[in-house]
């Protein structure tokens, strides 16, 4: 069955009775948003992600299987997960995704069950996915020209990625989110587009600050297009911009929002100069079921060695509860103070343990 954008489906749990029982980290912040990464794979070679021409892949026979990732997503969303954003790499890559998608959305403890995708393959399995439960689609779309995807993603598919996003809207998704990482000298010179495209296909543009991630290993502080300077250069185009102020669930969301004179809105994701650490609640699964609880952690949590050696869901539930609530981490915070920033691994770094890329990790 279809599910509306935004609606309530049958069962779901009243979301005020949930947030006061979720778990709390140490500084306080319930465990209630999950980033599940299906795949390590993508089809794109972002430089803001993967710029090399060679990866270390997860090996496959660790890659857990729908039945697993939603009996995980099942102990989490008992300890207070209310939200669930299917990642990747590429999560369209994984093959019938919309027979996990339709395995989560019968978890009555999901209310908003999200995807990020580059939307090289949307146009095929928008419907599909949208009549399994899928409520919510965010579609990567750095650049609005198909020459510059091509130097900066190695991809000549740029109208592939723009069927998708017509392709979601038929589809249903009305709450579609645009995400661009902005890059000094790549397309800082498109953000008026972006609104403007945004605009015109309904749609919210959301601008992402060039973060010094694992995997981003040309990554310099003078490429960072700071959220100050973003809306300076909007302001000269729109005039006035307003903050619009969060309300519920949305003062949890890494964006701040911001409106034009005309009411059109966008938003901004500052992690590298305005991190918002204090108020993060997510958490992320690698495809090979590693919980990493910062995206800057060194080290993630093995929940597949427990899981396929027949521990209840109790026992992994203890095992998550007393993880999170010993949780400290503020790695974007902490690298503000670091005075020589530079790339957070070298490539040898990286291949020696690939749980260190984005792409593994789910951004
Ligand atoms: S750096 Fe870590 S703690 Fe800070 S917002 Fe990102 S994931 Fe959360």
């Amino acid at each position: 069955m279809a599910v509306k954008s935004g609606s309530t489906r049958p069962g779901i749990l009243p979301p005020s009775r949930r947030m006061s029982d979720a778990v709390r980290d140490a500084l306080r912040r319930p465990l209630a948003s999950l980033r599940l990464s299906v795949t390590d794979r993508c089809n794109l070679r972002c430089r803001y992600c993967m710029p090399e021409d060679e990866y270390v892949w997860l090996p496959r026979t660790s890659i857990l299987t729908f039945e697993e990732i939603a009996r995980l997503t099942s102990v989490f969303t008992g300890l207070g997960v209310q939200k669930v954003r299917l990642t990747g790499g590429e999560p369209l890559l994984r093959h019938d995704l919309p027979t996990l998608v339709a395995k989560i959305a019968r978890n009555p403890r999901v209310n908003d069950l999200a995807m990020t995708t580059n939307g090289l393959l949307l146009g095929k399995q928008a419907a599909a996915l949208r009549a399994a439960g899928l409520q919510r689609v965010t579609v990567s779309l750095d650049t609005l020209r198909p020459e510059r995807m091509l130097a900066f993603a190695k991809s000549a598919r740029h109208a592939d990625v723009l069927e998708g996003i017509a392709a979601a809207q038929r589809a249903g998704f009305d709450r579609l989110k645009l995400n661009a990482v902005v890059i000094r000298g790549f397309n800082d010179d498109e953000l008026a587009d972006l609104i403007e495209f945004a605009r015109a296909h309904a749609a919210e543009v959301r601008f992402i600050e060039y973060m010094d991630v694992g995997g981003a290993t040309r990554w310099s502080r003078d490429q960072v297009v700071s959220q100050r300077e973003m809306l300076e250069v909007l302001a000269r185009r729109y005039g006035a911009i307003e903050p619009v102020h969060a309300t519920g669930d949305d003062d949890r969301a890494p964006a701040e929002r911001f409106r034009l004179a005309d009411g059109t809105t966008f938003g901004i994701i500052a992690s590298v100069t305005a991190p918002f650490c204090r108020t993060c609640d997510r958490s992320r699964i690698t495809a090979d079921g590693t919980w990493f609880l910062c995206l800057y952690a060194r080290a993630g949590i093995d929940l597949r060695e427990p899981l396929r050696h027949g521990v209840s869901d109790d026992e992994l539930a203890s095992l998550i509860r007393e993880t999170w609530q010993g949780r400290t981490d503020r790695g974007a915070e902490e690298r503000l103070g670091i005075a020589d920033r530079g790339a957070l691994y070298r490539i040898d770094s990286l291949r020696a343990d690939p749980h260190r890329e984005m792409h593994t990790r789910g951004g």
